[in-house]
């Protein structure tokens, strides 16, 4: 299997040659928390998935909506002229979700990159219909994921995500994020870099013109770029900024939202009501792909107010409102408010953090722990401490090599160990997975 892998498949993120040098795990079976290779090893899943499988791999609710789904209507497109149950149900369970939120329309996708390109592509279509043309920039944060497409590409913070596609969308510019490790301004007071990294928005939408801007696009807590969770300032000081400027804010919820942060929404967590939300990943648990851009009920009234015709959408995907997705998505979204999952998450992610803290005090590698808002949690390591040099990428391997012997999957990503395991994750389970990440370390 890993011989035909290595000649046949090219994996995301990766060199295509990293195959035949480094043969991925092979995974055959998953179960609660727990995937088996095939080699019959069991750990636990500390990567949830790809920070999605929030409910665990065993969810039977969700699995009995799927194939009753795929047995009353497999599919059908809801471009105009047809719809389906499903989705309609859907939609207004979303917006009593996202009620707190004030998002009461809901655009499908399927999955997050698309979203991501949804959002934006609305925020344009939204200042043309109001009669401001010239709104078409995007703002974003330097370390911020936004998925794969070239909207998506082009306002994501990593230039290593940029480069190879150049040339990509005109008019995105990036702002320093409020990340206390590293940081241009050398601050390591949150609150303080969270100030900054404000003036700093101001002085681009100043720079650029304000009128020119669409929309500033942001993750309440960055994921994919380390997990960077921002001083509780900046999102509010973010949202007033937008607000004073007429920039629509769009959240990019795909990994926050459903519960991650122990919030039911990252936005929420900072008391913030974005203009548009994208969501996907956790909305059906792994279990299918699809997403959602939650729309504010002010920008549903512009579009829907339109009598010029502007506001005619004029994009969608084969697989919008899927409806085996949006049964999915049914199932996940109950059994998520049954078990209240945010709170577990918080518990878990407490533990999970407090954990990862100690292991600091042990192993000089580890530079910076990042977390405290459900279970996101990142390492970051480093070959000397005070320096911050970042470490090389066999030792950051064998720490998670070594994990992996010892009992957990851990992810990594450039200098950064990241923890998002399922949130039913139970407090042996965090456990498990602080002992086989110290174990990695220790085997050094
Ligand atoms: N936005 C964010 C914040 C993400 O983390 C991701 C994926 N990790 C995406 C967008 C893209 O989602 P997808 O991989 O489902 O296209």
């Amino acid at each position: 299997l890993k011989e035909n892998n290595a000649r046949s498949v090219w994996h995301p993120m990766a060199h295509p040659a990293d195959s035949r040098a480094n043969p991925p795990t092979i995974v055959t079976e998953a179960s609660g928390v727990t995937i088996t290779d095939v080699d019959g090893h069991t750990v636990v899943d500390g990567v949830g998935g790809l920070w999605n499988v929030n409910l665990g791999f065993s969810c039977q609710l969700i699995k009995e909506a799927i194939s009753a789904q795929l047995n009353q209507l497999p599919y059908y497109s809801i471009f105009r002229g047809t719809t389906n149950d499903c989705v309609i149900e859907l939609a207004e369970e979303l917006r009593v979700f996202f009620a707190p939120d004030g998002l009461t329309r809901a655009f499908y996708t399927s999955g997050g990159s698309d979203s991501v390109e949804t959002a934006l592509r609305l925020a344009r279509q939204y200042h043309k219909v109001r009669g401001e043309p010239a709104r078409t920039k995007y703002l974003s944060l330097k370390k911020g994921y936004h998925g794969t497409h070239f909207g998506g590409a082009s306002v994501n913070g990593n230039a290593n995500f940029r480069t190879a596609y150049e040339p990509l969308l005109p008019g995105c510019f990036h702002i320093p994020a409020p990340y206390t490790y590293r940081n241009p301004f050398g601050e390591s007071d949150p609150e303080k870099l969270a100030q900054l990294c404000l003036s700093a928005l101001e002085d681009e939408i100043a720079f650029q013109g304000s009128g020119t801007i669409a929309a500033f696009i942001m993750e309440p807590v960055l994921g994919a770029g380390g997990v960077i969770p921002p001083h509780s300032s900046f999102m509010p000081g973010v949202r007033e900024i937008c607000s004073r400027h007429g920039i629509l804010l769009i959240a990019d919820e795909v990994i926050t939202a459903f519960g991650r942060t122990g919030s039911w929404t990252g936005s929420r967590l900072w008391g913030v009501q974005p203009d548009m939300m994208s969501t996907a990943k956790a909305i059906t648990n792994g279990y299918f792909p699809f997403g959602a851009v939650m729309i504010a009920e002010h920008v549903a009234e512009v579009f829907e107010s339109d009598e010029t015709g502007k506001a005619a959408i004029g994009h969608g995907y084969t697989y919008s409102g899927h409806p085996v997705g949006a049964a999915a998505a049914l199932a996940c979204l109950a059994e998520t408010r049954r078990l209240n999952l945010p709170e577990n998450a918080a518990a878990r992610g407490a533990e999970l953090f407090a954990g990862l803290q100690t292991l600091q005090t042990k192993y000089e590698i580890i530079g910076d722990v990042r977390g405290g808002h459900g279970l996101m949690c990142a390492l970051e390591l480093v070959s000397d401490r005070a320096t911050k040099t970042p470490i090389d990428k066999a030792t950051i391997g064998a720490v998670q090599e070594g994990a992996y012997r010892s009992g957990a999957m851990v992810r990594v990503s450039g200098p950064n160990i990241i923890l998002s395991p399922p949130l039913v994750l139970t407090a042996d389970d965090v456990q498990t997975i602080l002992s086989a990440l110290e174990a990695g370390f220790a085997s050094l």
